[in-house]
């Protein structure tokens, strides 16, 4: 006699938080699948850390000021993902908030933040110590995924705002002089490749929490990663 072990229909759990439709399912092969490719990026991103010089200058264009629409586009597309002081930030704000209900608002606080502080620095206005900041805000954020301790809405949205602003500044080092239209087209290039980064921070975080057996020791692998870079970062500033 066999146990007929069928597909439950009933457990669409419709949890407002998660708008990724393919995480809606039950437990499927697909979703292990993806686990291990997420484990795979996130060696691909060890070796990457190892292989690039931190000390490597965020800039694409190897310090030609953008002069076109293209150029300045470009720019801003790599600067968040190039300058890895950046990139863990965005993957950390990702992953933390993926457990929040309106967790992407706290990526987009961040966004908006960045944009003001490329503003603060393209008006001459001085925000100092900021690469002693990103660092310290890559690695808080490192070391809260370490931790595991789920923070609340408010204290994230803050603390991603207000590091927002600091990055922020950082990228209007690349830019600040610039015509126009490489301009706004950088800011438009930084805006779409973080949001694009922190979208997908934010699904592999929920999938992660669905998908994983221990998913808070594959966050807290994470944050390790996290909090490494940002230790570099720091380490490298105050060193400088
Ligand atoms: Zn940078």
């Amino acid at each position: 006699m066999t146990t007929q072990t069928s597909v439950s229909q009933g457990q669409r759990s419709s949890s407002p938080s998660f708008r990724f439709s393919y995480l809606k399912s039950n437990k499927m092969p697909l979703q292990k699948w993806l686990l291990s490719i997420l484990k795979g990026a996130g060696l691909i991103w060890i070796g990457l850390l190892s292989a690039i010089e931190p000390a490597a200058a965020h800039h694409t264009l190897a310090g030609k000021m953008p002069s076109n629409f293209f150029e300045g586009f470009l720019s801003g597309l790599a600067h968040p993902v190039v300058g890895l002081d950046h990139l863990a930030f965005i993957v950390a704000v990702g992953l933390l908030s993926a457990s929040q209900p309106r967790g992407i608002l706290i990526s987009v606080v961040f966004l908006l933040t960045a944009l003001t502080g490329t503003g603060v620095h393209l008006l001459n206005s001085d925000l100092p110590g900021a690469e002693i900041v990103i660092s310290i805000s890559v690695l808080a954020l490192g070391l809260m995924l370490v931790v595991g301790k789920q923070a609340s809405f408010n204290v994230l949205a803050g603390l991603a705002g207000l590091a927002g602003l600091f990055h922020g500044y950082a990228y209007g080092e690349t830019i600040v002089g610039a015509e126009m239209t490489p301009l706004v087209a950088y800011l438009a290039g930084f805006t779409v490749i973080q949001y694009a980064v922190a979208m997908l921070a934010v699904g592999a975080g929920s999938l992660v929490f669905r998908a994983s057996r221990s998913p808070l020791s594959l966050m807290r692998m994470g944050g390790c990663v996290i909090s490494v870079i940002g230790t570099t970062f720091l380490l490298r500033t105050i060193s400088h």
